[in-house]
């Protein structure tokens, strides 16, 4: 049996098809620039002798509709998927559950009709959530359809961690409190660091923290989320690749007085022209790295702020839980950027936090790796995360769960 995992935007899809015998990723591809006049197609897939193989074409993909026809055709073809009748579940990633979602759901009419009710917390990504689930649910009426969702793993935040000191009535008419978000690739690693601490999960003490372009931080006490650094939306938290993260609320009202910006260029400058890409022009840590180690003063304040950041994260985090198994890293900055590593860890030796600088450099690790000395109370894992992995195992156990 196999499982298919869709991540539908609003003007892509996203897919992986995975073998449930072994979990291996068969297939994996993208749809995008649907409703475009040239829309792009991309298939990499593995032959029955485990060989891979890619193609890519342009053609034009009118709906989310012809876009998930085209990727049953494309895995047909490709001989990765007989029928349809092998696919056990359809594993569908959901940014927001708003609070009703704390686990994955088998999508019905009354599942779909709450996503659309938090449309308003997820403008950017519920709606092509919706869209894909619509098109995939009336292709494939006979396969379960399972929505995991990016908010669920931090639904165990006490009240004292997702509640704003607003007024009250902002919570309960408007829905306005902290979410987090990134919560399938927490709860991945956070699985992974279990079984390299050799530990049960529920027994795991992690401060975890998924680097990539957006950027969060997650406190985990006894395998449960307590605190996340994204609020009600992935804007608060970290400094990320052009998302401000934290900043004086203030900073808005001065914005909207003083520079006469409205709701669309608050968001604009905040979500898009901030964070790195603000600070030095330029998003992508790699060349951030480069231009800070060619001696570039904006790129060095870059990461310097990045890393200041981190460290006030890891020591609210360490505080909250007060005892710590691991720090965990993970997204493409958390797995290979060694220097963003190694600022944030300096210093903490007196939390118990050691890192092995050599073992953290060293370009001849790769994956799963514990870079902390062997004195070092706290361990500091990397784990490269697979959400989508996570989104195809918690759809086929939910479809199990209900079955059974
Ligand atoms: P997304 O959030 O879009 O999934 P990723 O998790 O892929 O993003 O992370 C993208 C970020 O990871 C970029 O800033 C990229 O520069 C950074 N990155 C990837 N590889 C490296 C590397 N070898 N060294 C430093 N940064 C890296």
């Amino acid at each position: 049996m196999k499982v298919l995992v869709l991540n539908s935007g609003s003007s892509s899809i996203k897919y992986q098809l995975f073998r449930v015998q072994d979990w291996q990723a068969l297939a994996s591809g993208l749809v995008a620039r649907i409703g475009e006049p040239e829309g792009e197609v991309k298939l990499n897939w593995l032959d029955s002798d485990e060989v891979s193989h890619s193609s890519q074409e342009s053609l034009p993909i009118s709906s989310h509709e012809q876009g998930i026809d085209y990727i049953i055709r494309a895995l047909r073809d490709s001989g990765v998927l007989v029928e349809v009748g092998e696919l056990a579940a359809i594993g569908h990633r959901v940014v927001h559950g708003g609070v009703r979602f704390k686990q994955p759901a088998r999508i019905d009419d009354s599942v779909i009709e709450a996503i659309r009710e938090v449309v308003p917390l997820a403008p950017l990504h519920n709606p092509g959530h919706l869209a894909g689930i619509e098109a995939a649910c009336s292709h494939f009426p006979g396969v379960p359809s399972v929505a995991v969702f990016d908010t669920a793993f931090h639904q165990t935040m006490p009240p004292a961690a997702y509640r704003y000191a607003i007024p009250e009535a902002l919570y309960t008419e408007h829905r306005i409190r902290r979410y987090g978000f990134h919560g399938t690739s927490h709860h991945y690693v956070a699985k992974r660091a279990a079984e390299l601490l050799g530990k049960p999960l529920d027994q795991c003490n992690l401060i975890s923290l998924h680097l990539g372009n957006g950027a969060s931080a997650t406190a985990i006490r006894a395998g449960q989320c307590v605190d996340t650094s994204m609020g009600l939306t992935p804007l608060e938290g970290l400094v990320m690749g052009t998302r401000s993260g934290d900043i004086d609320p203030a900073v808005v009202i001065y914005l909207c007085k003083h520079l006469g910006l409205d709701a669309d260029g608050l968001d604009r400058l905040l979500n898009r022209q901030s964070g790195l890409l603000g600070l030095c022009g330029v998003n992508d840590m790699r060349e951030i790295d480069q231009l800070a180690a060619a001696g570039d003063e904006r790129a060095e304040l870059a990461i310097a702020i990045t890393t200041h950041r981190l460290k006030k994260y890891i020591g609210a985090y360490y505080a909250e839980l007060g005892r710590v198994d691991a720090l965990v890293f993970t997204g493409g900055i958390g797995e290979n950027a060694a220097e963003i590593r190694r600022r944030a860890c300096e210093g903490l030796e007196r939390l118990g936090i050691r890192l092995d600088t050599e073992l953290n450099a060293s370009r001849a690790q790769r994956g799963e790796r514990c870079i902390s000395l062997p004195e070092s109370e706290v361990r500091v894992l990397v784990v490269p995360t697979n959400e989508e992995l996570e989104i195809a195992q918690q759809a086929l156990r939910t479809v199990a769960d209900i079955d059974r």
